[in-house]
């Protein structure tokens, strides 16, 4: 891999702009606000070469037509969504280029969170948007919870060692969820431990990793017969297919 950082931007009160560097080029992924990126760009004199975008949401598209006014850069975005300024469409299993820092990436389409969400996997990184968070997922905006699902089964496969860059900071709130539906599961004091001591020192909780989520995300759980237990005791009845664990535990978080 040449990119050699990758810098959280804060937007908002808990959204990341992840920015890509290597050398004197930047990337940035999901600019909601341009005011961050502007000012990240001017005070590390770097040159913005694209945007990367994975929904629609205004708070990961709201930078686009500022950004692009200043640099004439290519967006890349999902096919199925009305994207500003896009220029290049992206489905499954589309393999792009980045262009000024190398990194090549395959895309992934992951509806759910809306219906054209797409995620970036590539040089061992992900970038999931609004659809996989730390100890958490999206909610349930456009897509059913069966595409909630598969579009995670689909992270839960990459490799553990990847490299979690989700798009909010919801890892403490999500725990508070996780302990209540999977109280048993130690691998959550690990994980709040982790959070913790990141947030003290003014980092993010982020990035997570697949194997961590694996370990400690209830989201990713649905198939653990602790979790099953709990979800169907939260239900009142017993659940036996993970779709359908999945989408009750959702609905739960939803009013948690
Ligand atoms: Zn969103």
């Amino acid at each position: 891999m040449d990119i050699t950082t990758i810098v959280a931007l804060r937007a908002f009160q808990d959204n990341y702009i992840w920015c890509l560097r290597r050398g004197r080029a930047a990337v940035v992924v999901d600019p909601g606000d341009a005011g961050p990126v502007l000012d990240y760009l001017a005070g590390e004199a770097l040159q913005l070469e694209a945007i990367l975008t994975t929904h629609h949401h205004a708070d990961h598209v709201g930078g686009n037509a500022r950004l692009l006014s200043k640099y004439n850069v290519p967006v890349f975005g999902p096919a199925r969504e009305k994207i500003p300024g896009v220029t290049q469409t992206l489905r499954e299993g589309d393999a792009i280029e980045v262009p000024g820092i190398g990194a090549n990436f395959r895309v992934m389409d992951v509806p759910g969170h809306t219906a054209g969400h797409i995620a970036y996997h590539g040089e061992g990184v992900l970038f999931c948007g609004d659809t996989l968070f730390s100890c958490g997922c999206g909610r349930l905006f456009e897509g059913t919870a069966a595409q909630m699902y598969s579009s995670l089964s689909k992270f839960a496969a990459l490799p553990g060692s990847t490299l979690v860059y989700c798009a909010h900071e919801y890892t403490l709130s999500n725990l508070r969820f996780a302990r209540a539906a999977d109280p048993a599961n130690a691998a959550l004091d690990e994980r709040e431990a982790a959070a913790r001591a990141a947030l003290a020192a003014g980092n993010p909780s982020l990035p997570s990793t697949i194997q961590s989520e694996l370990a400690a995300n209830p989201f990713l759980r649905t198939s653990q017969p602790a979790l099953v237990e709990s979800v169907s005791r939260h239900a009142g009845r017993t659940l036996t297919e993970a779709v359908e664990v999945f989408a009750t535990l959702r609905r739960w978080k939803d009013g948690f």
